[in-house]
């Protein structure tokens, strides 16, 4: 009989570890707290590793016939416009690692890994928060018991917090784990690419760094819609929320002395949202027994190098792989960690360290940036060396 899977959380991680689970024949149920499956209205930042990983789920056509694909990643001097990096996107990185870079709507994406899950016969409960979980012992065999907050249980062979950073399944393993407020706020919201002049957003992805700020915009949805982020530093987060409506004045105001493509671009903008971003230091455990976390809930990471979705795809192949072998669950899982752990961790210490260099910040920022601009006048393609870890990282072939 197959092993059932509970997965708390139907976010990107979640969908796509359901979906990992399901290819080798697990029966999975995810339970989602929300009362419908949806995404924030905001973009995100897909690379080669995440999609060699889609690309094996089975989602990659469905994700590319709604994404846009940009050509470089820039980055540019907040006042002066000066170009510190072009690092080539398109067609030349897609054959570089035989996979693209693209750019999508959170709402397209979480639509198409939603529709492939129950496609492929995965059950979702929406209106289902858990609680927490306990172990119980059947004969020789170890289930979870997972308790819903309204009293409902379910018992599995595994279970999977993919409930993202605030996790109740990681409160549960760890209940002495914490959050911090890393100082940074972000801006989010989109524009209808219609209502601004043709030309003012490069087909990039274009950084603008400035100080204790930095501003991030590209096209979704076939260039239909231009997605913003913006993040400031900010010594604290007073709110008891995660995201609040923001003040599109007041981030203008944060922005106004900025490059004219910046400040034109944030005066097409009606709405936005205001995020806290929250951090944890690297959790050294992620499995108890046959429960284990994947993506935020186990490795929240500043989104400095638009890679915390990618490792929670990243994850979810790696997982279904390791507890698909001979080998019983409990062990599958620890290798799961073990082969996860080093890399999210460098990942998480490099969104952290750019920061410092997104925002202009010491010495050290500046050190960087010189050395940038020598590489970029070399060759735009060595500035893209300290990142090619990431992005020539093919999880489906270890
Ligand atoms: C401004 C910004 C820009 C970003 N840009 C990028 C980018 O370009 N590229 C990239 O790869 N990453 C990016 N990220 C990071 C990315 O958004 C996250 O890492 C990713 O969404 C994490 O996915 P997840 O499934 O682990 O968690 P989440 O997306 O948080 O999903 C968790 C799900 O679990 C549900 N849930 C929570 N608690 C419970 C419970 N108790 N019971 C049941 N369900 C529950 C939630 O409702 C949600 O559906 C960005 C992040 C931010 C803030």
């Amino acid at each position: 009989m197959a092993k059932s899977v509970i997965v708390a959380g139907g976010g990107i991680g979640g969908l796509s570890t359901a979906l990992a689970l399901r290819q080798k024949g697990f029966e999975v149920h995810i339970l989602e707290q929300s009362d419908a499956l949806n995404e924030v209205g905001a973009g995100i930042q897909l690379s080669p590793n995440a999609m060699h990983v889609l690309i094996k789920l089975g989602v990659s056509e469905a994700l590319v016939a709604k994404a846009f694909f940009p050509q470089y990643a820039t980055m540019r001097h907040f006042f002066s416009g000066h170009e510190y990096l072009r690092m080539p996107l398109g067609k030349r990185i897609e054959q570089k690692y035989n996979a693209p870079y693209l750019h999508i709507h959170r709402a397209d994406l979480h639509a198409v890994l939603h529709q492939a899950a129950r496609k492929q016969g995965v059950t979702i409960t929406l209106e289902a928060q858990v609680k927490c979980y306990q172990h119980t012992q059947h004969g020789s065999v170890t289930k979870v018991q997972v308790e819903l907050h309204d009293g409902r249980q379910f018992t599995c062979d595994m279970l999977i917090g993919a409930d993202g950073i605030r996790s109740s399944v990681k409160k549960c393993m760890l209940p002495n784990s914490s959050l911090h407020f890393t100082g940074h706020v972000a801006w989010r919201g989109t524009i209808k690419s219609k209502n601004v002049p043709a030309d003012l957003v490069k087909p990039d992805a274009n950084l603008w760094i400035g100080p204790s700020a930095h501003l991030v915009s590209y096209y979704v949805r076939g260039a239909e819609e231009i997605n913003i982020i913006a993040v400031q530093e900010r010594k604290e987060w007073n709110d008891e929320r995660w995201n609040v409506p923001g003040d599109v004045t007041e981030l203008r105001r944060a922005f106004e002395r900025w490059h004219p493509q910046v400040t034109e671009l944030l005066s097409h903008l009606e709405t936005c949202f205001l995020w806290g971003l929250f951090g944890s230091d690297p959790l050294d455990k992620w499995v108890d027994n046959n429960v284990a976390l994947v993506g935020d809930a186990c490795h929240p990471m500043l989104p400095f190098v638009a890679q915390g979705a990618a490792m929670a795809i990243e994850d979810a192949f790696c997982l279904a792989k390791w507890v698909s072998t001979d080998i019983d669950i409990h062990q599958g899982l620890a290798l799961y960690q073990a082969e996860r752990f080093g890399r999210v961790t460098k990942v998480q210490k490099m969104a952290k360290s750019n920061a410092d260099l997104y925002h202009l910040n010491g010495l050290s920022a500046k050190i960087k940036l010189k050395a940038l601009d020598v590489m970029n006048a070399l060759s735009p393609s060595l500035a893209s060396l300290p990142i090619a870890f990431i992005y020539a990282h093919n999880v489906t072939l270890d």
